[in-house]
């Protein structure tokens, strides 16, 4: 793809017209948008037929499948778009903005945006068929059998693999020998700027005590990006907490930001459009809170989704405070932390007692590692003398941040608890990053391991691990490390988050196109979005969600379904997406080249 995204808003004008000549005419030629509406979609229905239509003109009957594929699914968003059903829901009316634009009324330009006009220059070009998707590569395979067929097939596939190999040489992970060795620099000069020696470093409480929440100390130890200390300084000034664990920092590149660490820093470092967000939020009085977790807790520490299984959250405090937290409206400072009391918890464990059909509790908060050993040897029986409750889960980030702390007495709670057969106590993890995949973290991983408990990996999609194949990285080396991926979530709607935000064509993209390239065991992860209130909606079941509108800003608005819909009439619930415009031109702007991404457009 030739950067055309980048053209100015008039040359982008001609493109659209271009890509689809007959929709201006018959916008031009109608005396109002109505009478627009009702030709367009005849156009598009005699299309459709046409697509598939043995008697159609040679054009149509000679367009790849994949083209024609293609084609139906541009057309069933091109109609959702204009129908009126949509506008009404969204307030926007696609079609009256083209309608005004094809008549060249002089305002009509400056009422959209160029994100809304490569959009339906995406889509107009989709349903005739000229995507640019068609490729002859597989030709000469379909026209040959036996060994011979075999030998282009595997030509091709090498090929495949020759592609993964080269993205994933861009990436580093933690294993890899050049940053082992500066990391353990950096570890050095934390151990030395605290007085402390090697004895310390693997001492998990050593690391609670040492957490780095001060502008001052984290610029004593690495140099801050100018918009780093900006966006610090701003977190200071409005009470919003940063913490960073001496062990996280050592993954840092103490120098300089590079290309290396600038996911890790990312995810520390409260940059100054997220603070300014939760400043926003803070003034207007908007809930941060976008899971709608308030809505979902019948008691106090449980919020439910589903039918079997159920979250616990004894704790708001984690060690570590990740920028893109979705519970950062409650995730507190570790020095103000809220523990639940062991009264609380006992009406809750009352309360799950009398609900029979949940079997397995997720217990997690904040970060409940963070709690002390014999605290969770308590809170973990409590919910193990539960009858029916046959698995629990601890969901932590502990081996990303202190995997040290994955000690002795630690592991003979866990011991006690994890019973073949009978009751699984298992972790699930959140590592983002192949590069946050350190020795130490696998160290961790294998005591648990030894148990036999799993370990599960839920990864979020963000801007900072969403280039071609960084995740499939990320993938590759949780399975190398016995870690398996579970979950890759889709960022949320909230608003300070903004920096971290990817559209979900971006992660259908990666789906199909990076993670089917790879081997079943490493990809089997299901990307979802989490719906507020009601739960996971798995994206790749496309019946489940659909573009119903694309806002004059060039915004997508998906209609999602909630998971039980095929059991009762549920809720839907709408949601509207960042563009993929300004993602492509943000990757652009960090140097990536866009046109590994052009396909992205044709996910919905
Ligand atoms: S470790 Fe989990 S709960 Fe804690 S701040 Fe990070 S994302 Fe939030």
């Amino acid at each position: 793809m030739k950067n055309w995204i980048r053209l100015p808003k008039e040359k982008l004008i001609e493109k659209l017209w271009a890509a689809e000549p007959k929709i201006k005419g018959i916008l031009q030629n109608s005396k109002h948008v109505e009478e627009a509406r009702f030709i367009l979609f005849d156009y598009l229905n005699r299309l459709e037929r046409d697509l598939f239509n043995m008697r159609s003109d040679t054009y149509f009957i000679n367009l790849n499948i994949v083209e024609k594929r293609n084609a139906k699914e541009c057309i069933r968003v091109l109609s959702n778009v204009m129908r009126t059903e949509n506008e009404y829901l969204t307030g926007v009316s696609p079609l009256g903005l083209l309608f005004d634009l094809a008549k060249e009324i002089p305002e009509a330009t400056t009422k959209i945006n160029e994100a809304f006009l490569c959009e339906f220059i995406s889509l107009f070009r989709g349903i005739s068929g000229k995507a640019g998707k068609h490729s002859t590569s597989t030709e000469i395979f379909k026209m040959t059998d036996g060994r011979e067929a075999a030998t282009i097939r595997s030509h091709q596939l090498d090929s495949y693999a020759s592609l993964i190999r080269r993205y994933f040489k861009r990436y580093k992970t933690g294993y890899d020998r050049s940053i082992v060795r500066q990391r353990q620099e950096l570890k050095n000069d934390i151990l030395l700027y605290f007085g402390a020696e090697e004895s310390h470093w693997q001492d998990y409480l050593w690391h609670y005590r040492h957490i780095i929440k001060d502008i001052k100390t984290l610029s004593d130890l690495v140099r801050l990006e100018p918009d780093e200390a900006e966006g610090l300084a701003c977190a200071a000034e409005n009470g919003i907490p940063f913490e960073i664990t001496p062990h996280y920092l050592s993954l840092f590149n103490k120098a300089v930001r590079t290309d290396a660490d600038r996911q890790i820093r990312a995810q520390v470092i409260p940059s100054l459009k997220y603070c300014q967000g939760v400043i926003e939020s803070r003034e207007k009085g908007v809930d941060m809170d976008f899971m709608g977790e308030k809505s979902t807790s019948p008691i106090d520490g449980i919020t439910r989704r589903y039918p079997e299984i159920l979250i616990l959250k004894p704790y708001n405090s984690c060690p570590q405070i990740c920028v893109y937290c979705q519970r950062n409206w409650e995730i507190k400072s570790i020095d103000d932390t809220v523990q639940m009391s062991r009264e609380k918890i006992r009406e809750a464990m009352a309360w799950i007692k009398e609900r029979d059909g949940i079997t397995e509790v997720l217990i997690t908060g904040g970060d409940p590692l963070t709690l002390k050993n014999d605290y969770l040897d308590w809170l973990i029986g409590e919910v193990a003398d539960i009858r029916h409750v046959e698995r629990i889960r601890i969901g932590t980030r502990i081996p990303v941040t202190v995997p040290f702390r994955i000690n002795d007495g630690l592991l003979d709670v866990f011991r006690k608890y994890h019973e073949w057969g009978k009751r699984e106590l298992a972790i699930v993890t959140h590592f983002e990053h192949a590069s946050e995949i350190t020795p130490d973290s696998l160290e961790a991983v294998k005591k648990i391991k030894s148990l036999g408990m799993n370990v599960y990996n839920q990864q979020v999609f963000t801007y900072f691990n969403s280039r071609r194949f960084e995740t499939g990285l990320l993938r590759k080396m949780l399975k190398l490390s016995g870690i398996d991926p579970y979950y890759t979530f889709s960022t949320k709607g909230k608003e300070e988050t903004i920096d971290f935000r990817v559209p979900i064509a971006r992660i259908e993209q990666e789906r199909r196109e990076e993670a089917r390239l790879q081997p079943g065991l490493v990809r089997k992860d299901e990307p979802v979005f989490n719906v507020p209130r009601l739960g996971k909606s798995h994206l790749q079941a496309w019946q489940d969600h659909e573009v119903i509108m694309i806002l004059p800003d060039g915004r997508r608005v998906y209609r999602f379904y909630s998971w039980e819909v095929r059991l009762v009439t549920a809720l839907d619930y709408l949601y509207t997406d960042v563009t993929i415009y300004d993602y492509l031109n943000r990757l652009a702007d960090d140097g990536e080249n866009i046109a590994d991404y052009s396909t992205i457009w044709y996910y919905f």
